[in-house]
């Protein structure tokens, strides 16, 4: 087992690193690139209750699992966190995995939603909690509200969730914003103490 982190210790890199921040900041674009340009980093794979998008694969991109399924891993305490994400389908972290990565002294990565954030900030708070954050107001909604063929109400509705998701940033100990895939990805990584091998 790696040594735990101790509180201070802000410039060594901690072995499980969480990454959350609002709904399309563009947590899926940089752990995407992470994946591409670090495969030294262990990046945590979900279990969820969705169905795949195409070009997904099982066991890369997530475990897709029934409902009975992910009953069951949650039932057996196999969760190391979870959450229903956009009051629709569960999403959850297998435990296991993240422990044997930890414990072969991978820098671990999670990427998941805020409630399953202050989860993990629960059961593992020796971890860092990195927030990845917009680079302003417009670009968030213009993200956000995407083609602008939402009634204005799901407008009003996503706008209201996405100041309360921004007002979390104070709980997390790091904060990357999200400018430039790239530089963000660059920066995400440095911090996990990996650079790029190319
Ligand atoms: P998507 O369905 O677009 O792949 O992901 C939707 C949301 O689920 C994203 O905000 C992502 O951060 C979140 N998510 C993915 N995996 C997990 C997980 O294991 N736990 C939690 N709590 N959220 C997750």
């Amino acid at each position: 087992m790696s040594a735990p982190i101790e509180a201070g210790a802000a410039a060594a890199p901690a072995s499980v690193t969480v990454l959350a921040g609002p709904t399309a900041v563009g947590k899926g674009t940089v752990s995407a690139s992470i994946r591409a340009r670090y495969p030294q980093i262990w990046l945590s794979v979900s279990a969820t209750t969705r169905l795949p998008r195409r070009g997904e694969v099982d066991g890369v991109h997530y475990h897709f699992v029934s409902e009975d399924e992910f009953t069951r891993l949650v039932e057996t305490d196999q969760m190391l966190e979870w959450a229903v994400v956009h009051g629709r389908h569960r999403y959850g972290t297998p435990r296991a995995p993240v422990i044997r990565a930890v414990e072969e002294g991978h820098p671990v990565l999670l990427e998941i939603d805020l409630a399953g954030a202050r989860q993990v900030r629960e059961t593992l708070p020796e971890a860092r909690f990195v927030f990845l954050a917009p680079p302003d107001w417009d670009t968030l909604v213009s993200r956000l509200l995407g083609r602008g063929t939402e009634t204005a109400e799901e407008r009003e509705r996503r706008l209201a969730t996405a100041r309360v998701e921004l007002a979390a940033e104070s709980e997390f100990d790091v904060t990357i914003v999200n400018d430039r895939v790239e530089r963000a990805t660059d920066e995400l990584a440095a911090l996990l103490g990996v650079h790029d091998l190319t």
